[in-house]
């Protein structure tokens, strides 16, 4: 399926110079949005996933109906302060920003195979935060999917040695 024509690109927003890719329009198409999980959900069959994790707010609306398909369960990664119970946390940069992602502590079981789900992948610093936090728990990473790679923010230096789906790249 042709995504792109799903994305509005807007300029100057959340900070000028940034060129945001909405894909709320792709969300909601029903079309589009199953063929995009459907299209994680098939690259995730044969890993023998035991959990989802994305991180908020846009990793939950990827990893969710990817988990319910595939029949696992799904833990949220949240910013410092949104998660009731003991967490681990760590730092990351943002391609507009910095902040603490934290995940519960007891989300991931040692060995568990773990899915790691985003909509984007930028300068890979979210993925590279929330890799952490799982590896932390004991698990294995055992792929990361995106919707979108912006390539030319180099996110997959991050992500060497790692099992990458990227729907569309810009
Ligand atoms: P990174 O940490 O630089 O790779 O940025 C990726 C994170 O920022 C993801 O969680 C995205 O949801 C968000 N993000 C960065 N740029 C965009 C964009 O252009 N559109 C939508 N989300 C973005």
């Amino acid at each position: 399926m042709d995504y792109k024509k799903y994305v509005k690109i807007v300029e100057d927003w959340p900070k000028e110079g940034i060129k945001f890719k909405d894909i709320t329009p792709l969300m909601a198409d029903g079309e589009a949005f199953k063929s995009a999980v459907d299209e994680i959900v098939e690259y995730s069959r044969e890993k023998d996933i035991d959990i989802v994790v994305g991180p908020e707010a846009r990793g939950f609306i990827i990893g969710c109906p990817v988990s319910y398909s595939l029949g696992v369960g799904f833990a949220p990664v949240r910013k410092e302060g949104k998660l009731p119970r003991e967490v681990i946390k760590t730092d990351y940069g943002l391609e507009y920003g910095n902040n603490v992602l934290t995940i519960h502590k007891d989300s991931i079981k040692p060995g568990q195979r773990v899915l790691i789900t985003d909509d984007l992948l930028a300068t890979g610093g979210t993925i590279e935060a929330t890799i952490k936090l799982v590896e932390e728990l004991g698990g294995v990473v055992a792929g990361c999917a995106f919707i979108i790679e912006l390539s030319y923010l180099n996110g997959m230096e991050k992500l060497e040695g790692y099992d990458v789906l990227k729907l569309m790249s810009y």
